[in-house]
This record gives structure tokens, C-alpha cells and sequence, in this order.
């Protein structure tokens, strides 16, 4: 049962898909590399054209797709069709723009003539996770194809029928056969999918674990890779912020995806006098959220994706309890099917305990008060992670400092951290390296060929 849809609303296996055997990974990768050597001849308008013809075909599917998304990982299904018509939006932006992102660069230099050129890489491998099933897929394939790479999708064990539905939309948007593959392969045999040398490059998105071996593995290959990992993102609240807006923020930048995001907000760190206030209005706030069905257009929080995450979670709110932390609203596993967990609020959470050190992949807010700014940002930088972070200020010279000073790939004042396509996307520390989305994103898997022509 390597690749199963378990709704994690019932606790149901739905559909069972089997592993390719060896003989098949070696018919697609044939295929791929085949695909390869016609598709990189294709020019930047017919790409851009099978990507609209996508998008297009996903804006007439959006909850038809949104659908498969919720009964594979539970996602409410508003935050599904969110999902599914924020691909279409990206395929868009690629299509439109890549040509001109791609374009070769003049350089002045002792040349008559010198410039960058971009150029493919091949066949590269995509190690995907199952949180945003749809969005992480596109948000490699759409830049890798428009480079005239063709990808191979390794896609999460459990979300099988999300990853069939990507490779049929391509299929039907006309790109020819090979350029976008699903495999189902298991994670233990990825390594030496990455050490084949046809796979010219690979990126994952998922946890530090998997990074850790996607990363040795290429590194072994000596094969670009990029890394998209965990995270346990700060979200700072001043004195000055607007509580009102911050709370309501606060709250969805914690349990959206029911909590299970990379960019979720995790840590609530509060500055100064503002913490009683913001923990009782962030707690009251949490409490009153809706757990359920995540097909029920009332819930707002669906189940965890699977009993074994949940049972992580239980243990991580445990622990902190054990270490000194005080639990304000949830840790409640509710009885009946399916793997829910209620919105839980944990105070007294201080940078020693190992919770604030861990990512928490569901509805658990911690809250650290702290005396001053030099304090918060010392706090939030006080993990191994470094993906986004928010920061709830009126006061510029307050932004400033969070700017400069909070290890991170992103800052979002007044905002929660969020991505679009115009805009780089990635962490430093145990949170990765490399980046997707915007220019950045689109060149990390093409070769950019200085040219000297005298
Ligand atoms: P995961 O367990 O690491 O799985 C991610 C992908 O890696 C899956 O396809 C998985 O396949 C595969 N995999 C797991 N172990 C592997 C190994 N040793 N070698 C090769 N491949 C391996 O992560 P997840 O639970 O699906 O996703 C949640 C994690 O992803 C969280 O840590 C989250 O923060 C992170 N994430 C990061 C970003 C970002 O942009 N930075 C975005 C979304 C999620 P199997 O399912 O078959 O094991």
C-alpha cells in the first residue's frame, strides 16, 4: 500500500495505488529524456501556450480538483478551491512572463559582445509533499517547464490521486508525452533515482528529514538541488500594532491549512505590556473556531492529515506541558472518526523548551512574551528554521530593525507571510536553500551560459 488516498476526515483508505516497478522507471525516464530533446527545441510562445491552456482548464475544474485535494489531505474545501485557482493564476504568470525573465542579458565587459544566455538543464525530479498538494507541484513545474526542462513528479505517498490529476492536466493541455511525468516511486528509492545521471537536477518540498537525504543524495551526484523545508515562523506583535487586525491574522496565519502550513505562523511573540491583552483575544479568538467536516462550509478547521502527524502533535503539546508551558484552549482529541485536533494555545513558551525549537505541523500556537524588540527578534531567531516571519508594527524604525535583524527568507509587516508568483520564495538555515516563484525561482534550474564573442 505504498501510494493510498486515507481520507483523514474518516480515517477511510479510499484508493490504493501499487509502486512502479524498475522495468516502468526506466520506460518513463526513457520517455523523459526522449521528451527532452525535442521540447527544449520548442520556443517560449508554444510552452507559454500548453500553460494557458492549462490554467484555462483548471479554472473550469476548480471544484471538481479542489474535490480530490480535501478527501486526500483534508484541507477545508474553501482553502482547496483557493488552492486550485491560485495554479491556475500561477501557470498564468509564468506563461506571461518567463520569456522576457529569460531573455539573453547584455554584459558590458572588453568584448565586442558578452551576455547570458539561458538555457535548459534536462529531466529534473521533484520530491513534493502533500500540504499543498496542487500549488507545490505547479510552483515547480510551471517556471521548470517554461525553461524547457521536462519534470519528473515524486509526489507524497499519500495524496496518489492529486498527483495523477496534475499529469493528466498536462497531458490535456497538449504537452507531449514525457515532459511531465508522474512516478510513483517510494521515498526510499529516490536516491538512486537522483544519482541516475539522466535526472539532471532535483528540488524537494518537505521536511528537514527528507532534505537531509534529497540533499546528500544530490550533493553525492553533484546535482543542483534546491530545498524547500520546514519552518517555525515568528510573528511579532508590538505595542504599536494594530491588535484587532493583528488578532484576526493571528488566528488564520496559525490554523490555515489547518495549521499544516510552512509558512504558518508559530510562534507569537509579544512585546511588552500588549502580551495579557493579545493572549486573551488570540486565545478567545481560537476557541471559537469550527473543527470538522472540512466539506462543511462552516468548519474552518479540518482534520490533521493523518493519525500519525496527529499523534506527533499530542506529543509535542505534551512535552511543552511537562516543560512549564500553559495550555489555553484545545489539546483536545475529539472522539468519533477521523484525525482532529482542536485549536490549542500554549503561553509561557520560552526559547529553552524543545517545542520552540521544533516546527509544529498543526492548529498549536505557542505565545512568548517578551521585554523589548532586541529580545523578539533574539527570540525568533532562536531556531534552526529560517522560512518567513511577521511583524506587527506602526513604528518604522521598528520595521527597520525586524528587517535587518530576523533570520528569515521573509518579512511581512502587518501582513502574514504568503506567496505569489512575482515574489521569491524560500528559507535559509534548516529551512533550505534556494529559491521558487519570481525570476529567482525561475532561473534555479537553468544554465546560465555566459557568451563572449569577440
Ligand atoms: P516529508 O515527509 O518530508 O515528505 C515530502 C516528500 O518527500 C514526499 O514526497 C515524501 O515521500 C518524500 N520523502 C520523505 N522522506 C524522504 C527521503 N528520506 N528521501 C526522499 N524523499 C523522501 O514532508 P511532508 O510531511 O510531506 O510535508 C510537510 C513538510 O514539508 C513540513 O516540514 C513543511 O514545513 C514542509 N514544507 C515546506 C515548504 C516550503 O516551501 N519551505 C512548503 C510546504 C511544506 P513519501 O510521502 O512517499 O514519504
Amino acid at each position: 500500500m505504498a501510494f493510498a488516498t486515507i481520507n483523514p476526515a474518516t480515517g477511510k483508505t479510499e484508493r490504493v495505488f501499487p509502486s512502479l516497478t524498475p522495468e516502468e522507471v526506466e520506460a518513463l525516464l526513457q520517455r523523459a529524456v526522449a521528451a527532452f530533446a525535442e521540447y527544449k527545441t520548442t520556443t517560449y510562445a508554444e510552452r507559454a501556450r500548453h500553460l494557458l491552456t492549462a490554467a484555462e482548464l483548471v479554472e473550469g475544474e476548480v471544484p471538481d480538483i479542489a474535490h480530490i485535494l480535501t478527501t486526500e489531505m483534508g484541507k477545508t474545501f474553501a482553502s482547496a478551491k483557493a488552492e486550485v485557482s491560485k495554479c491556475a493564476a500561477g501557470l498564468r504568470w509564468f506563461a506571461d512572463n518567463a520569456e522576457e525573465l529569460l531573455a539573453d542579458e547584455p554584459i558590458k565587459t572588453s568584448a565586442a559582445r558578452s551576455y547570458v544566455h539561458y538555457q535548459p538543464l534536462g529531466p529534473v525530479l521533484a520530491v513534493m509533499p502533500w500540504n499543498f498538494p496542487m500549488w507545490q507541484v505547479i510552483r515547480f513545474a510551471a517556471p521548470a517547464l517554461m525553461v524547457g526542462n521536462v519534470g519528473l513528479l515524486k509526489h507524497a505517498s499519500n495524496v496518489p490521486q492529486t498527483a495523477l490529476a496534475i499529469e493528466d492536466l498536462f497531458r490535456r493541455a497538449g504537452l507531449p508525452d514525457g515532459v511531465f511525468t508522474n512516478l510513483f516511486v517510494e521515498s526510499k528509492d529516490v536516491a538512486a533515482l537522483i544519482a541516475d545521471p539522466r535526472i539532471a537536477a532535483v528540488t524537494l518540498t518537505g521536511s528537514e528529514r527528507a532534505g537531509m537525504s534529497v540533499g546528500a543524495a544530490a550533493g553525492g551526484a553533484l546535482k543542483k538541488s534546491v530545498l524547500e523545508l520546514g519552518g517555525s515562523d515568528p510573528f511579532i506583535v508590538c505595542p504599536s500594532a494594530d491588535l484587532d487586525a493583528c488578532v484576526r491574522t493571528a488566528v488564520t496565519a496559525r490554523v490555515q491549512n489547518n495549521g499544516q502550513s510552512c509558512i504558518a505562523a508559530k510562534r507569537f511573540i509579544v512585546v511588552g505590556d500588549v502580551a495579557d491583552e493579545f493572549l486573551d483575544r488570540f486565545t478567545a479568538a481560537m476557541d471559537e473556531l469550527v473543527v470538522g467536516d472540512p466539506f462543511d462550509p462552516a468548519t474552518n478547521v479540518g482534520p490533521i492529515v493523518s493519525e500519525a502527524q496527529r499523534d506527533e502533535l499530542v506529543g509535542q503539546v505534551e512535552e511543552a506541558r511537562r516543560q512549564g508551558a500553559t495550555v489555553h484552549a484545545g489539546a483536545e482529541v475529539p472522539d468519533g472518526d477521523g484525525f482532529y485536533f482542536a485549536p490549542t494555545v500554549l503561553s509561557g513558551v520560552t526559547t529553552d523548551m524543545a517545542v520552540a525549537k521544533q516546527e509544529i505541523f498543526g492548529p498549536v500556537a505557542m505565545v512568548l512574551a517578551v521585554p523589548d524588540l532586541d529580545a523578539a527578534i533574539e527570540a525568533a531567531n532562536a531556531t534552526p528554521f529560517g522560512l518567513g516571519s511577521s511583524v506587527w508594527t506602526d513604528d518604522d524604525d521598528e520595521i527597520a530593525r525586524c528587517v535587518e535583524g530576523i533570520e528569515a527568507g521573509a518579512v511581512f509587516v502587518n501582513a502574514m507571510v504568503a506567496s505569489t508568483p512575482e515574489l521569491p520564495f524560500g528559507g535559509i538555515k534548516k529551512s533550505g536553500y534556494g529559491r521558487e516563484l519570481s525570476e529567482l525561482g525561475l532561473k534555479e534550474f537553468a544554465n546560465a551560459k555566459t557568451v563572449w564573442i569577440n
